[in-house]
């Protein structure tokens, strides 16, 4: 865990650097988290805030609780960070990582607040992608790469 991770959001507008060792690694199913990701649990990693540099912009703030703050990127809306307002620890969205399998989950909060269906997702089965040639070069992502670069937006 000593390499650093790069990542940041759909569009680039925000990207950032770990420095420093991860010190806690999970996945939260909690409706907060829930609601704030826009999915059904949020894979994360927890570094203390020094251990972050963010290199280009910074999440935009929302205020989810007394205790906590929520951090995602103004331009194109995609969920960063969980920083808790008396703490110096921040958590990160393992998705948002250049390299999201760099990190792998060891735990799980709030297992008991999972959507049913959860645990049913490893057999499900695989869908066909029917998209025509056309459709797919459609749908060629406007996505910001995964690697850092030196403009933006990106040409
Ligand atoms: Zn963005
Ligand atoms: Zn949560």
């Amino acid at each position: 865990m000593g390499d650093t991770l790069t990542g940041g959001c759909q569009c680039g507008a925000v990207r950032f650097a770990v420095r420093g060792p991860i010190t806690n690694r999970a996945i939260c199913h909690c409706r907060m988290c829930q609601k704030a990701v826009g999915s059904v649990s949020w894979p994360f990693f927890t570094v203390a805030m020094a251990d972050i540099q963010w290199s280009r912009g910074k999440p935009s703030l929302f205020r989810s609780s007394e205790a906590a703050t929520r951090g995602f990127c103004s331009h194109c809306g995609t969920p960063l960070t969980f920083e808790p307002v008396d703490d110096t620890t921040i958590d990160m969205s393992i998705g948002a990582l250049d390299d999201p399998s760099a990190v792998e989950p060891v735990g799980q909060y709030y297992a008991h607040e999972r959507v049913p269906w959860f645990d049913k997702q490893p057999n499900l089965p695989s869908l066909p992608n029917s998209a025509s040639p056309e459709e797919l070069e459609r749908r060629r992502p406007y996505q910001h790469p995964d690697h850092d670069t030196t403009e933006w937006p990106v040409p």
